[in-house]
């Protein structure tokens, strides 16, 4: 089993790189999707949140309303770490279930953690190895102001609430370079499964286990 986390910087083409490992046969687990599980009704961290920040900030149909939370938590750090420290430790209990569920199904599985914020949240050391999926920070502003209608304020805005993806680069065992056309990623990809299937072999000789 080879456990690959894959972060990069907003609109970089993660969920775009994550199809392209899939059709190779990989497993994708989106820690977006864990944190909305975990914060479904009565889930682990609803009650929480709804213990700690009131039902006021519940829709009728008792779903999180993120607008009402996020203005509360929005330039208010104290609120946000514990925001975070409410949601992270559940979705990272929530990750290990899957990751023992795709080893008992599949103990040669290369399993890839599409992680946003990984690098800033410090989750290093749950993976084997780091992959990095960049663009560089212009292309960054002009493909998420396409794809949100945002203005290049707006962009900018929230590339400046991560770690500027240049920086992430000394971080990562690998990089996906997704500047080009999609079928130059798409063979990155390819080339880079090629590695990861080899990579697989040695960790699964060394039997390191994940949790
Ligand atoms: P986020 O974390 O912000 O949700 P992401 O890193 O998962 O984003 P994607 O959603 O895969 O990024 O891609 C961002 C946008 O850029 C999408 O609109 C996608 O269609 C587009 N895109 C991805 N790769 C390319 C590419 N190589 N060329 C042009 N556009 C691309």
């Amino acid at each position: 089993m080879l456990n690959i986390g894959l972060t990069g910087g907003i609109g970089s083409g993660k969920s775009t790189v994550d199809r392209f490992f899939l059709e190779h046969g990989a497993y994708i687990i989106d820690f977006d999707a864990l944190a909305h599980f975990v914060e479904e009704p009565n889930g682990v961290a609803w009650t929480e949140i709804v213990n700690t920040f009131g039902s006021q900030i519940l829709n009728n149909d008792k779903t999180i309303n993120r607008e009402k939370l996020g203005n509360i938590v929005f330039r208010h750090a104290g609120k946000l770490n514990i925001l975070n420290g409410i949601v992270h430790p559940a979705v990272i209990d929530e990750w290990k279930r899957r990751m023992d569920a795709i080893q008992m199904k599949d103990g040669r599985a290369i399993v890839i953690s599409d992680v946003p914020l990984l690098l800033e949240v410090g989750l290093q050391s749950l993976f084997d190895l780091i992959i990095l999926v960049y663009i560089s920070p212009e292309e960054q502003i002009k493909r998420v102001m396409k794809r949100n209608n945002f203005s290049r304020a707006q962009a900018e805005e929230r590339l400046k609430a991560q770690m500027p993806i240049d920086e992430k680069i000394a971080h990562a065992d690998l990089v996906v370079n997704n500047e080009g056309t999609l079928s130059q990623t798409k063979k990155a990809v390819e080339e880079i499964w090629k590695q990861l299937v080899e990579k697989e072999k040695e960790v699964g000789r060394r039997g390191r286990l994940f949790s």
